[in-house]
């Protein structure tokens, strides 16, 4: 089979408190929402979607900010309120992308159309993560847990807040139910049938977050924990982030992912937020 080739593309940045990645298991939502500290205090975390190009096909994983959002390339309080039709989410976060880091930028220098993308997988329904669907449309399947896009109907505040439905409205987005019983509560989704992708259901931070396990022929593999921890550090350390939906179970998650990170397989383990990635590529 031939190599797998992941691609670690940055879209954009946000703006967070640092409790919000590193709280640790005694951060309330408050704290962890920046609402008690101070702006000049927040710090600005990169935003990564990852291309893979596999022997069986193009996959995307995540997608990042909307453009709209930030149309010139710098903060734009106004254009992010419309974009993520949320003020409260302005007040959690706030997202920036430079000029061509867009994911439909990304794609259009590398001489992908959306409609070329075979997959679309998305880990989890946060606006970092899902408000730039719409500049993928039209890729072949659109795929999320159930777990999680139920998880966003669910009567809860926080839920209210983080999850606005306008993001994937209009997108021919499905659903996949678990297959599998890899992962932390042995729940997994063999995207292609073959072990070579799986989606891996590591809730706490949100039900149906998923991280990607890229296996290769020889068992080698590429983790990408989305937000199951946001750095390295996070599961070397062992620090959980401040938002989460069950905190029990997102320590649990990032013990598996701990696990998973130092195994002699694991080539790299990667957050969606590590200020200390780069854009490079994997040869898996
Ligand atoms: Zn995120």
């Amino acid at each position: 089979m031939d190599k797998i080739k992941i691609h670690v593309l940055r879209t954009g940045e946000v703006c967070v408190s640092p409790y919000l990645p590193f709280g640790g298991d005694d951060c309330s939502i408050i704290k962890a929402s920046g609402l008690t500290t101070p702006r000049s205090k927040w710090m600005w975390l990169p935003v990564f979607c990852f291309l893979i190009e596999h022997p069986k096909g193009m996959v995307l994983f995540d997608t990042g900010w909307h453009r709209e959002m930030s149309p010139d390339g710098v903060y734009d309080k106004s254009a992010q309120i419309k974009s993520l039709g949320s003020w409260f989410l302005y007040q959690i976060n706030q997202g920036r992308i430079a000029k061509g880091e867009a994911i439909s930028e990304h794609l259009e220098r590398m001489g992908i159309r959306p409609a070329d993308i075979d997959y679309v997988l998305l880990s989890h329904l946060d606006c970092d993560h899902a408000n730039g669907l719409r500049q993928v449309k039209d890729a072949k399947h659109i795929l999320v847990s159930k777990a999680e896009l139920e998880g966003t109907k669910r009567k809860n505040i926080q839920i209210a807040i983080r999850f606005q439905k306008r993001w994937w409205q209009g997108v021919d987005m499905h659903t996949f139910e678990w297959n599998g019983n890899e992962g932390p509560v042995g729940k997994s989704y063999d995207v292609l049938g073959d072990g070579s992708l799986m989606m891996v259901n590591i809730p706490g931070h949100s039900e149906g977050l998923c991280a990607l396990k890229i296996r290769n022929e020889e068992g080698k593999y590429v983790l990408l924990f989305a937000d199951g921890g946001y750095a390295t550090k996070s599961w070397r350390d062992m620090i959980t982030s401040g938002i989460t939906l069950d905190k029990k179970m997102q320590r649990q998650s990032l013990q598996w992912i701990r696990e998973q990170s130092l195994s002699s397989d694991c080539v790299a383990s990667l957050a969606s937020h590590d200020v200390d990635v780069r854009p490079h590529i994997i040869e898996l």
